[in-house]
């Protein structure tokens, strides 16, 4: 049997959470802090709360523990607190650790290596702990309202040395993770140079987005492959993209989820990212993105004028 253990913040879930729990045919333990205020009608079958309070992933392996002991298949999202807490667990529970896998069963794991372009599969042996990668699998919907039961932690287990959260800071844009961003702005071949691409993570910060690339760029080193979009990168979800000179092949559209409004700068107007976008504007990128620079230059100035 497999569950899905999925990390809570205030009754906000993470990316992965759905392929996480489908993977896991409907099972999942939620453990964190607010787990109560999730609903999880339709997106699994049997749901355990534990309330264990804010993030401290030591104290948070040592109280799921005796509960997981039981189980010898578990499954967290690849999201940073699934990062951080499986290896904790899986250390506690002495199994191996599979992560960043792109599926998961009792008898077999696939695990996307060197930057997503081997897959190894492994057969498991016994019990063990693994992530999986948000967006690759996909949700799966159960009928009718979940069985829903509540976990108590147990406190003696709890103590003992362990990070604690000293602050929580909002997401940096410039560094956050790809998969978990609202908006990004996605740069191709149609930029001329790898200077763009600093260029373009400026535009992005500017307007609170966090930057990709596609294979083109991240197979130059132009930019680094965790800003890979597509189905060999990361997948995202993003409400907004925008795209500066990207054709749209499948491999890259099939990993940019589901988002409200696409917004693309390409010179041709008849490839797949500009037949997909809400808005398509027909232009160099280049040219675009140094305009852009430019107009938010002369917004910062006269900002800076009125201030003064
Ligand atoms: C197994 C496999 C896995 C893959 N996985 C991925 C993946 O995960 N992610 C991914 O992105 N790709 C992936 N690819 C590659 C994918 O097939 C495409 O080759 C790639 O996405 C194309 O990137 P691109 O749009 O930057 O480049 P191109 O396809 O070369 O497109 C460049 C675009 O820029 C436009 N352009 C040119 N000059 C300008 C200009 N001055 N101003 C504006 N526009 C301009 C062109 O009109 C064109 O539309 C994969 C391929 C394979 C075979």
């Amino acid at each position: 049997m497999m569950i899905a253990v999925v990390p809570v913040r205030e009754g906000v879930l993470p990316a992965g959470t759905d392929d996480t729990i489908a993977e896991c045919d409907g099972r999942v333990l939620l453990v964190g802090s607010g787990v109560d205020q999730v609903d999880l009608t339709g997106r699994a079958r049997a749901v355990d709360l534990m309330e264990v309070g804010t993030v401290e992933v030591g104290r948070w392996a040592r109280q799921l523990a005796p509960i997981l002991g039981a189980i010898d298949h578990v499954v967290l999202p690849h999201c940073p607190d699934g990062r951080d807490l499986a290896p904790a667990l899986a250390l506690q529970l002495d199994r191996p650790l599979y992560s960043g896998a792109t599926a998961v069963s009792p008898s077999s794991v696939l695990l996307a290596r060197s930057g997503g372009r081997e897959l190894h599969g492994v057969r498991p042996f016994g019990p063990f702990v693994a992530t999986l990668q948000p967006g690759i699998r996909g949700a799966e919907s159960f009928d009718g309202e979940p069985e829903v039961r509540t976990v108590r932690a147990d406190t003696d287990t709890a103590s003992g040395h362990h990070a604690v959260t000293v602050e929580l800071l909002p997401p940096d844009v410039r560094t956050m993770d790809l998969s978990e961003a609202d908006r990004i702005v996605g740069g191709g071949a149609g930029l001329d140079s790898e200077a763009r691409f600093t260029q373009l993570a400026r535009f992005a910060e500017d307007v609170g987005a966090t930057m990709g690339a596609t294979r083109v760029i991240t197979d130059r080193s132009w930019v680094h492959h965790d800003k890979q979009i597509g189905t060999t990168g990361v997948v995202v979800d993003p409400t907004l993209y925008l795209s500066f000179g990207i054709s749209g092949a499948v491999q890259h559209t099939a990993g940019l989820g589901n988002p409200d409004h696409i917004v693309s700068v390409n010179t041709d107007p008849h490839c797949p990212m500009m037949q997909m976008s809400d808005l398509a504007i027909v232009s160099d990128a280049n040219a675009t993105l140094d305009e852009l620079a430019r107009l938010i230059a002369d917004r910062d100035t006269a900002a800076t004028e009125t201030h003064a």
